[in-house]
């Protein structure tokens, strides 16, 4: 049975559909990454799911659940962890869990938050107040919080936006950690490294869904040819092939430069008189999962409204 399992969700605001016809599955255990750029409907596709809010189209199911009419019944077997830090700030570590357990009704409260406080690493810092936390130990508090009841399914909306690198990595080895255990994760994210550490990513623009399947197929599907530009006057290169046909992006990568197009003839005969420049080397370049989602927001920086 797959862990979510819906079908032409759509969800309009003031007419306009900011999910349009979104259909995904995500399998047991699997580690699904959500891409796409601001405003792109990622938290109102997570938000149905999770059963916190109905589809004015679609159908569905998530856990086995009716969308439509057993969202009590998913809420209680999912995770969900929202953008925004939401606990005590005043409250120690310890005493926000309390109060989560006590919300979920575990019992016996004491137990489930020393097991919680234990298996997340956060024993030694229980006296700690929320409000002195770093972002990482913020966002592991925030995972506790999320995983305490032992839901099936974790949904987590950008958990590790303004996290350093390294905190980054631990929460991902955690994620890895838990769904190695069972869970089920759909996470969105805006960090390329993330997504790479998923076993699948869908990216969503203008609430449509534009691609899915690893970042290998991802990468693959998008058809892009990509070069790399090196060696002298890398500047007055990036200033002559901007804006010329069959050159889609120009973008400096430490001393090089990637050029990328969805048209390698093209690409190719707007490259001509640059290898012919002394002193600059054009070389066939893998293109990036960075790039292609550069290809996928062309045109639309934000999908704000
Ligand atoms: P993302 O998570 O990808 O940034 P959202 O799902 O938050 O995108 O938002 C998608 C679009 O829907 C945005 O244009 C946003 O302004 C709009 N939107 C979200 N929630 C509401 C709401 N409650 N009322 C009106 N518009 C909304």
């Amino acid at each position: 049975m797959n862990a979510i399992d819906v079908k032409n969700l759509v969800k309009r605001y003031g007419g306009r559909a900011v999910v349009d016809h979104v259909t995904m599955t995500v399998a047991a255990g699997e580690i699904v990454g959500f891409l796409g750029p601001n405003g792109s409907g990622k938290t109102t596709t997570i938000r149905i799911m999770c059963g916190l809010l109905t589809p004015d189209e679609g159908e569905g199911h998530v856990l086995g659940y009716d969308l439509r009419t057993e969202s009590l019944l998913i809420k209680r077997e999912v995770g969900y962890m929202t953008q925004r830090f939401s606990f005590y700030e005043d409250l120690t570590i310890g005493e926000n869990l309390e109060f989560v357990a006590r919300l979920y009704k575990l019992r016996p409260v004491e137990e489930h938050v020393a097991t919680t406080l234990e298996d997340l690493g956060l024993a030694s810092r229980r006296d700690q107040l929320a409000g002195t936390l770093s972002g990482g130990w913020k966002q592991r508090l925030a995972l506790a919080a999320c995983i305490m009841h032992k839901p099936k399914l974790l949904l987590l909306d950008e958990p590790t936006a303004g996290v350093d690198p390294k905190a980054r990595r631990e929460f991902w080895d955690e994620i890895h950690r838990l769904a190695r255990g069972g869970l089920t994760v759909l996470v969105s994210t805006h960090y390329m490294d993330e997504a790479e550490r998923c076993h699948r990513i869908s990216y969503i623009s203008y609430g449509k869904l534009l691609a899915t399947g690893t970042v290998e197929e991802v990468v693959r599907n998008a058809g892009l040819t990509t070069f790399v530009v090196s060696g002298a006057g890398l500047d007055q290169v990036a200033e002559a092939l901007e804006g010329r046909s069959g050159v889609d992006q120009v973008a400096p990568f430490g001393a090089t430069l990637h050029v990328v197009g969805s048209d390698q003839a093209a690409l190719e005969a707007a490259l001509t008189d640059i290898r012919d420049r002394p002193g600059v080397t054009v070389e066939p370049g893998e293109t990036s999962l960075e790039d292609v989602f550069i290809q996928f927001m062309a045109g639309s920086r934000d999908n704000m409204s």
